[in-house]
């Protein structure tokens, strides 16, 4: 069998979310894991929830990631069209044949009766679900009608038994058939609902393993039974772990960022954020914490996913990026910030300031506000200067006098002027760096004094 898997998102928010980022890395690692195919469908089929430019950006979001993909709607492929929109007439055509062999049947509810039904429904305590009224209909009656008249299609749910299935991570899950709703499979607009669609187009594109989140455990026996009722073979299931915040609800907006643009527009690393997520659910053998995505192919088995993982801790990728950054060469570093900034940077004072920072910052975004006073003079001081104006003043005398501009001379002449001063050398190098910086705090001070030069430098002392 060629293992073949799939990221099905729907392109209903700003970009891909970070969750959707988690199943797409393990069904990418599984599939190179296993040489096998892995595949971008995009579920547009929702048309009330489509945002503009959200296709797009999806997949823009996984070229950035390095997550490849083999087919999709913007590569050619043997199963295309790879967007459901562009798939309708197949649907039509394979729900018929539900209909035919009686597993499916027409539904001709109004909203109002539905409506009715429910609020009855809740009224007496029981869970709202569909009461069968239009599944009694006389088949070919129904047919007529529904050439004329808005309607729905549903599944007919076998109503006794179980639906049970194994799935590759949490092992034997079961559900009674009793309580599964008639499902609407094609809705009254001719799109097909999510079930029918995922179902039809994961047996065309021949997925061997369909992997997902738990939040979609619930669907798979209304799946199960549409693979039977098309005598279909079934792929294999799992089902991985939803992300979650620290009080364990799902990752949501208000209590972590979950657009994949924010962490972009952050200066996460693409390699780190995927280190992250695979610990989500994944130990690497020994434990370790830092391993690149080749090293995780190389390691991986679907098995060792874990069910429930840890909470997505931002504090702890922040950590892992600072990692990546602190193993980067100066030169990659330097291009990565250039990048970051659009290029807008000049790049001989980036590549100066490289090493000076490297240490300090976890994300590109840390660099800049450590790093300004490089690129411009500062406009406020974190320091009242006032009374200290005849020591700048003679701080740029020396500056002045060098005969040679380097960090470590420049270092030693300022220790020696604090000596004559009589002055402790943290008070001394606090007013040079304020008045260099701006700031109480900033990256090495002779290092950044050779950066910026003899003649910036002077003046800086002097003018504050
Ligand atoms: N369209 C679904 C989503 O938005 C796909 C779920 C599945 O993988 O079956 O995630």
């Amino acid at each position: 069998m060629t293992v073949r898997t799939r990221i099905a998102p729907s392109p209903t928010g700003e970009d891909l979310h970070i969750g959707n980022v988690y199943t797409a890395l393990v069904n990418f690692v599984f599939a190179r894991k296993n040489g096998g195919k892995f595949i971008v469908r995009i579920e547009d089929t929702d048309r009330s929830r489509l945002v503009k430019g959200s296709e797009k950006k999806i997949l823009a979001s996984l070229r950035w990631l390095g997550l490849d993909y083999d087919e999709g709607p913007d590569k050619k492929g043997p199963f295309s069209p790879y967007r459901q929109s562009e798939r309708l007439p197949l649907y039509r055509k394979y729900v018929d044949r539900l209909v035919d062999t009686d597993k499916a049947y027409y539904c001709f509810c109004t909203e109002e009766r539905l409506a009715e039904m429910r609020r009855v429904q809740v009224k007496k305590g029981k869970l709202p679900v569909y009461d069968k009224f239009c599944r009694q209909l006389e088949k070919n009656q129904a047919k007529q009608r529904a050439k004329g008249e808005k309607h729905v299609v549903r599944l007919k749910v076998p109503e006794k038994g179980r639906t049970s299935f194994n799935d590759l991570i949490r092992g034997e899950i079961s559900f009674e058939n009793r309580l599964l709703d008639d499902q609407v499979l094609l809705k009254s607009d001719g799109f097909p609902t999510y079930h029918l669609a995922v179902v039809v187009d994961d047996h065309l594109m021949k997925v061997s393993h369909v992997i997902r989140a738990e939040e979609w455990i619930s669907s798979t026996p209304k799946h199960i039974l549409l693979y039977r009722a098309f005598r279909w073979e079934l792929p294999q299931f799992a089902h991985g772990p939803v992300l979650r915040n620290p009080d364990r609800s799902k990752l949501s907006k208000r209590k972590n960022p979950v657009w994949l643009s924010w962490y972009r527009k952050e200066g996460y690393f693409s390699e780190a954020i995927l280190n992250y997520l695979a610990l989500m659910g994944w130990s690497f053998p020994g434990g370790r914490d830092v391993f690149t995505l080749e090293e995780m192919i190389t390691e991986f088995k679907l098995e060792d996913l874990k069910p429930v993982g840890p909470a997505f801790d931002l504090k702890k990728l922040e950590w892992l990026n600072g990692e990546y950054i602190r193993k980067s060469q100066n030169s990659k570093l330097k291009s990565r910030i250039m990048d970051f900034y659009q290029n807008e940077l000049p790049e001989d004072i980036v590549e100066k300031s490289v090493p000076l920072i490297r240490e300090r910052i976890k994300k590109l975004s840390d660099y800049l506000p450590l790093t300004e006073f490089l690129f411009k003079r500062p406009q406020n001081y974190e320091l009242d200067l006032k009374s200290y104006r005849q020591l700048l003043a003679d701080i740029s005398a020396k500056l002045h006098g060098l005969a040679s501009w380097q960090a470590d001379k420049i270092g030693e002449a300022m220790v020696e002027l604090a000596r004559d001063k009589q002055l402790k050398n943290s008070e001394f190098f606090m007013v040079l760096r304020v008045a260099v910086s701006g700031k109480k705090i900033s990256p090495p001070l002779n290092e950044s004094l050779e950066i910026l030069g003899k003649k910036e430098a002077v003046y800086r002392c002097q003018n504050f």
